[in-house]
């Protein structure tokens, strides 16, 4: 840390989505969201398990057990931060090799990344594929690196066909494969209106980088967030348990965080005058399938992303919208409710 660098105290709120995907039987990835860790810190992490029928849920729940447990314990005792979540991840990792050896479960394994929110720094503690960014502004940066043969191969240099690799994604570490574990360690200072992101790779392979910054920069609150990048994961196949945890930094106020109503950035996508409306509580009028319809939303895509869902389609067609307003209609009439946009469609009409 730079001497003399401020560093404030945040506070952080956080939500978190995990779901079983669309092909597998069973979700293998676990969550854990605390915000209350002791000494004014949360801790979030990611787990996803390994080995299918020998164990992979047991030893990502065994990782977010031991996290849950043992680390505000160790907190408490009122070392450093890092030294606490380190011994954290290493007894974790001490749990599931003991639990898996000389049994039929041997072999199960898990990823885990894991942030440690202290004050105004986030300690991230990291083993395998599952990812931690950080969301600043219009940037979206990725604080982990991948142990998988993909990112070590990238680490190295190695020609870009070697992505194409079908052992790719095969894992270089893995919390409980081994007695030891080398865990990665990042600190990053934190500012008020960051956003952290936690995803599994069944999440990150489906939804690049760029995107997850836009989904989260354009969602109306953090479950919305998570319930966007999880629901992109499936729209794309959901080959894999997908999970997400976003988790939002802000400025600490009198032990409560002072809760942000607009979402950081918003303002940068949507047209003037819309920047605080709520996802949720926004309508307008538009056109789905050449009819006017009532939708629900913002009439804008993000990135390719739709932030507007149909609440019903009218029976009428835009050929009997009058000229003057079908330009409007196109770009979408904000309305206050769904009754109100109803009301309007007869004054649209052209009378012949
Ligand atoms: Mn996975």
């Amino acid at each position: 840390m730079t001497p003399g660098r401020r560093i404030l105290r945040l506070a952080s709120h956080a939500a978190g989505k995990s779901d079983v995907g669309r092909v597998r039987e069973i979700n293998e990835d676990r969550m854990l969201l605390l915000d209350h860790a002791g000494r004014g810190m949360a801790v979030y992490a990611v787990a996803d398990g390994l080995g299918g029928h020998a164990g992979g849920d047991v030893a990502s729940t065994l990782a977010v057990e031991t996290l849950a447990r043992e680390l505000p314990a160790l907190l408490a005792e009122g070392g450093p931060a890092r030294d606490a979540l380190l011994e954290t991840v290493r007894r974790a990792n001490a749990a599931i090799y003991a639990a898996a050896r000389g049994t039929e479960r041997a072999g199960m394994a898990t990823t885990c990344t894991a942030v440690l929110v202290n004050g105004g720094e986030g300690l991230v503690a990291h083993v395998g594929d599952s990812r931690a960014y950080l969301v600043r502004g219009h940037e979206t940066r990725q604080l982990t690196t991948d142990h998988s043969l993909a990112g070590e191969l990238a680490r190295l240099g190695a020609p870009v066909q070697a992505g194409a690799h079908g052992q790719r994604h095969v894992l270089t570490r893995a919390l409980g494969a081994a007695q030891e574990v080398e865990i990665d360690c990042v600190t990053e200072v934190l500012r008020a209106g960051d956003v952290l992101v936690l995803t599994t790779d069944g999440l990150h392979n489906a939804v690049p980088a760029e995107e997850i910054g836009a989904v989260v920069r354009a969602a109306a609150n953090l479950e919305e967030a998570c319930g966007m990048l999880v629901g992109l994961a499936n729209a794309r196949g959901g080959v894999d348990n997908a999970s997400a945890i976003v988790i939002r930094l802000a400025p600490w106020r009198g032990g409560r965080a002072l809760r942000l109503l607009a979402p950081i950035g918003l303002a940068a996508f949507l047209a003037g005058g819309l920047a605080a409306v709520r996802l949720e509580h926004a309508y307008f009028l538009g056109v789905r399938d050449d009819r006017v319809a009532v939708m629900r939303g913002v009439p804008v895509r993000v990135l390719g992303i739709s932030l507007s869902g149909v609440v019903r389609v009218t029976p009428v067609p835009v050929s009997r919208v009058a000229p003057a307003y079908r330009g409007r209609l196109a770009q979408g009439i904000p309305t206050a409710s769904p009754e109100e946009a109803e009301r309007m469609v007869p004054g649209l009409l052209s009378h012949p």
